[in-house]
């Protein structure tokens, strides 16, 4: 090959790099030919307000304000921050998922579940036709990046500080062995002052529900089934030492037609009430997070203790309110009978009762309520 044809060679060459390779990534590749501006984002990036964090970015997300409260469409952030949602239409239950975070939400009621614990924050889907929404306060506690509002957008922090929010580590859940259970829960003590676990099966955990085709989630405590006179002046102590997490200060009771909507909705789901429908039943409630997993729900309250709001520690024995009816069908008739306490129990947002006989549950609830 003579010198002449390598030089053609090489100029054909050149032409062919300049003509084909793209420009960006010549100018990505080649730190000469980086704008001033860049090079210097390189060289000092932003910096973080926590030493120990992860350096992040953020990035511009539009927000729209819905009664006052800053809120994001979910698609936006599925998008934007490599997040996963799914929503279960029937049951009203929005699961949001970003890595070991798991969140949960409940159409019209202000809970936030995170990994089967609750967290003392007030928030609730907004669930419409073509788009859910969901609060900042969710983005922020629940999925712990930083929020930033502007004008036109909002600034949300790219990487999660997921590590210090994963933790799943869970003691061992003592599935069907009573015994094991009772030990669990030790540290729980009675809702009501003197009273006892009901002499009768239907206030029971498991106990069928025909009115709403479904089964009572929990442990209802009425006069003179448990022992002793129970009326709206009866005050309900909270089990154990803990966290509120609800406490229905504004609650508006249902019409009489409105519950019975609701109940036709519940009875056509193929023989379980949604969960959105089953918290409507529960009328003006207070929830309180305690160790282990251990969520209590305390429900049908005609009154709630005023100093008794989301964030609030609570202790053992605490008053946190006043039996009611709330949310029956004597408290939407406004009547003042009917007055009880229906007392829920969760581990890890998990129903406690499957793997027990109706004898074992109430074994249980005794051994740990009946003191
Ligand atoms: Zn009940």
């Amino acid at each position: 090959m003579g010198r002449t044809t390598l030089l053609i060679a090489v100029a054909i060459l050149i032409v062919f790099l300049w003509m084909f390779v793209p420009y960006n990534f010549l100018n990505q590749h080649l730190p000469w030919q980086q704008d001033p501006e860049q090079q210097e984002q390189a060289a000092s990036p932003p910096r973080s307000k926590s030493p120990g964090k992860a350096l992040s970015a953020k990035v511009e997300v539009p927000y729209r304000k819905e009664e006052g409260e800053i809120t994001f469409r979910l698609s936006d952030l599925k998008e934007k921050l490599r997040i996963d949602y799914e929503y279960d239409a029937q049951e009203g239950i929005l699961t949001i998922r970003q890595g070991t975070v798991q969140l949960t939400m409940l159409r019209e009621a202000p809970v936030l579940n995170r990994n089967g614990i609750y967290l003392p924050v007030e928030a609730s889907p907004i669930i419409r036709d073509k788009e859910i929404r969901i609060p900042a306060v969710v983005v922020e506690e629940g999925l712990g990046r930083q929020v930033e509002v502007r004008e036109e957008y909002a600034l949300i922090e790219q990487n999660a500080s997921v590590p210090a929010l994963a933790e799943t580590r869970r003691p061992k859940l003592p599935k069907g062995d009573p015994e094991g259970l009772i030990d669990y829960l030790s540290f729980l003590q009675t809702p009501i002052q003197g009273a006892q676990v009901s002499t009768k099966d239907s206030h029971l955990p498991g106990a069928e529900r025909p009115y709403r085709n479904g089964v009572h989630e929990g442990l209802d405590y009425y006069s003179w089934t448990s022992r002793i006179s129970i009326d709206s002046r009866t005050p309900v102590l909270s089990v154990a030492d803990g966290v509120v997490v609800r406490a229905d200060h504004d609650y508006q009771e249902m019409s009489e037609a409105e519950r019975n909507r609701y109940l036709q909705i519940g009875a056509q789901n193929g023989g379980q009430t949604p969960q959105y429908i089953l918290d409507k039943m529960r009328g003006r409630s207070v929830w309180i997070q305690h160790k282990k997993g251990v969520l209590s729900r305390y429900c049908h309250l005609s009154r709630i203790d005023d100093d008794i709001v989301v964030g609030k520690k609570v202790k053992q024995g605490e008053v946190i309110g006043y039996v009611g009816n709330s949310g029956t069908s004597q408290g939407v008739k406004g009547l003042d009978s009917g007055m009880h306490l229906h007392l829920d129990l969760f581990i890890y947002d998990q129903w406690l009762w499957d793997d027990f006989t109706p004898a074992e549950r109430r074994h249980i609830l005794r051994r740990v309520l009946d003191r």
